[in-house]
């Protein structure tokens, strides 16, 4: 009888490790049998490989199959293998030469008629192997161009389990280079600030966002949403390293279409969305809607909507830039930073002009947000379209400012790990950095007033430094702490703070 070994990869989060598949077959009971992995997650595993060879017009082997899968990450089995599994055990049994299947990956997950479906993460798990030497990939042809985005990558598409066999026993397997990558989607966005009639306060704040990466409340009942739609192309462009980790996001949840190139992701989840569909799901290893908005925008449009366990959930992530996911014995961790911006309208009416809330139901409405505004810097008014406003500046002629204060900031924060103004750590800002005597001392002054509690100051300072940045200057001077808490406060007067 015989052996033959094969490799195939399986991810936990973003992490992709290279499994090694063994098959032995030896004389006896014609049955399959998996080690390596718990009993319950291969059972559906053996059933679809047997079912898939059969249809492939392949005789089952007339052999005791043993398949090894080690290591046993994550401890659940990956669909992904499938194709693995197959090919090694048709190699040990002598149906495929089994020095073909040898400094090969395989992945792709079979139906029961033999078809080989298209898998998840297919470009973070190609970019490993590639990585641990191996650049030889079989995949679902449906995923063929998401693996030669990988440099270096040779990449043989597959369509059904019949086709992988005869190739490998007529050793007619076409090797595809690596295609050119897709050209990068241009960085001017679909959409363009030069759209919005009027709001120039709002304008003003998704300026000061982009500049300094700070949270952002609109209130009203203006086109929030077309605002929060232009913030990403005011964003300065991704860096390759960045565009990477977005894209191997969005290629884990099955989007990598709708990855945005170069342009920071846009990620608005809808209000029923569930915690999973939100923060991701451990069990079928899928990022949640913060994470596709990774390096870019969320926006939650008519945010008190959500549900509670979701909007004081998103604190997580807003502090650590991550979210950690534990379950089915596994422990997942998807990168998460993005910008939040929140909408609000005054009330839950759904026809503001019939309103006859109390302003008890005014307040319990906006108090949902209570802990993420603990973490929002900036607020305005959106007020409905005016056209007689007219038009404003262009998207191009706004992200030109943000990215010279972008740079600025980058220069002040190039020894520190942090990047834009709004991830620095309260303790920092007062030792590391000093505004101007008078900026302070307004700022102060606001906390002695009551008009800010003492935690609030730290995002005071963080926009205060923004606003110098925006302006060319080296430090925040009275103006920006004036600015910096006219920008708090917002002008739409809600007292949520
Ligand atoms: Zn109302």
């Amino acid at each position: 009888m015989g052996y033959a070994s094969t490799r195939s990869l399986a991810l936990t989060g973003l992490t992709a490790h290279i499994v090694d598949i063994e098959a032995d077959a030896a004389p006896g009971d014609s049955e399959l049998h998996l080690v390596g992995l718990p009993e319950l997650s291969v059972w559906p595993a053996r059933a679809r490989i047997r079912a898939a060879i059969l249809n492939s017009g392949t005789a089952w082997p007339d052999a005791r199959i043993t398949v090894s899968v080690t290591p046993m990450i994550p401890p659940v089995y990956d669909a992904a293998a499938d194709l693995a599994l197959a090919v090694a055990l048709l190699a040990a049994a002598g149906a495929i030469p089994p020095e073909r299947i040898n400094g090969r990956v395989f992945l792709g997950e079979l139906a029961l008629d033999g078809q080989i479906r298209p898998i998840r993460g297919v470009l973070p798990m190609v970019a490993a192997a590639v990585r641990a030497g191996i650049s030889r990939v079989v995949v679902p042809a449906e995923c063929a161009r998401e693996a030669a985005q990988v440099p270096g990558a040779v990449v043989m598409p597959v369509t059904q389990l019949t086709d992988v066999i005869d190739q490998l026993r007529h050793g007619a397997f076409r090797d595809q280079h690596a295609q050119e990558p897709d050209p990068a989607p241009s960085s001017s966005f679909a959409v363009d600030l030069a759209d919005v009639p009027g709001n120039q306060a709002a304008r003003r704040v998704l300026e000061v966002c982009a500049a300094g990466g700070h949270h952002l409340l609109l209130s009203g009942d203006g086109p929030a949403t077309m605002l929060a739609e232009r913030l990403p192309g005011i964003l300065p462009p991704l860096t390759d390293e960045a565009a990477r980790e977005v894209a191997e996001i969005y290629s884990l949840a099955g989007r990598l279409h709708r990855a945005p190139g170069i342009t920071p992701p846009l990620s608005a989840p809808h209000h029923t969305a569930t915690a999973a569909a939100i923060f991701g799901s451990v069990a079928g290893n899928r990022p949640g809607a913060v994470s596709l908005a990774h390096h870019g925008v969320l926006h939650l449009a008519d945010a008190p909507e959500f549900a509670r366990t979701v909007l004081d959930g998103l604190c997580r992530p807003m502090d650590s830039g991550q979210v950690h996911l534990a379950g089915h014995g596994r422990s997942i961790r998807y990168p998460a930073r993005f910008t939040l911006v929140l909408d609000a309208r005054p009330c839950p009416c759904l026809e503001q002009r019939e309103c006859a809330c109390t302003p008890e139901v005014r307040r319990r409405y906006r108090a949902r947000l209570a802990l993420l505004l603990s973490r929002v810097a900036v607020r305005a008014p959106v007020e409905q379209e005016d056209r007689a406003a007219g038009t404003g500046e262009p998207s191009a002629t706004v992200a030109a400012r943000v990215l010279a204060a972008r740079v600025r900031a980058a220069h002040r924060l190039a020894e520190t790990p942090w990047r834009t103004n709004a991830e620095i750590p309260a303790p920092d800002l007062t030792t590391r950095f000093s505004v101007a005597p008078e900026a302070a001392e307004l700022l102060w002054s606001a906390v002695t007033a009551g008009l800010v509690t003492a935690d609030g100051m730290p995002r005071l300072l963080r926009v205060a430094w923004t606003l110098a940045d925006l302006r060319g200057a080296d430090r925040p001077q009275l103006d920006d702490a004036a600015g910096a808490l006219e920008l708090w406060k917002g002008t739409d007067g809600d007292g949520a703070r």
